[in-house]
């Protein structure tokens, strides 16, 4: 049995880094629903998420649909299509949910998930760069 405390997250976008973020939030057993418009990658991860539906996120009745108003938490880790991952939030804001995490490409593709009403904005890339740098940096410190 998953955990019922916190309600459960929708993972959108089941790309390099949502397929990760989705199987990571199931290990640290998160009641997770991930979502992805294509079949094949919906197909890809159904043994290893427990709830992946194929859907277009864009479309605010398909999420409708899914019952996504009883989720506490959304993830939109759509990253190449801006437009697709603006119109994924906006149909989030417009179904209420609390807690809206949107993946940013550029600073102008944040600005306008910030502005369409995301509640944190995430940059994986950036931060992974820059995470990876300390650490490769206190790596070779070890070795002076
Ligand atoms: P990554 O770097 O994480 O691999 P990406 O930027 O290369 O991501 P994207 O084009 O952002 O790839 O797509 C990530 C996933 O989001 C894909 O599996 C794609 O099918 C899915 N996706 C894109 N648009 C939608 C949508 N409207 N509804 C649901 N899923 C979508």
């Amino acid at each position: 049995a998953r955990r019922s405390d916190g309600g459960g997250i929708v993972v959108i976008g089941l790309g390099r880094f949502g397929c990760h973020l989705a199987a990571s939030l199931t290990r640290m057993d998160h009641d997770v629903l991930a979502v992805d418009r294509n079949p094949d990658q919906a197909q890809r991860f159904s043994a290893q998420l427990d709830r992946v539906v194929q859907a277009d996120s864009t479309e605010e009745g398909a999420l409708r649909q899914l019952g996504i108003t009883s989720f506490d938490r959304a993830v939109v880790a759509i990253g190449a299509s801006v437009e697709a991952s603006v119109l994924t939030v906006l149909a989030l804001v417009e179904l209420g949910v609390p807690q809206i995490w949107a993946r940013a490409t550029s600073q102008k593709h944040a600005k306008i998930l910030s502005s369409v009403g995301a509640h944190h904005v995430i940059f994986p890339e950036a931060e992974t760069g820059e995470r990876v740098a300390h650490l490769i940096v206190s790596r070779l410190l070890d070795f002076i």
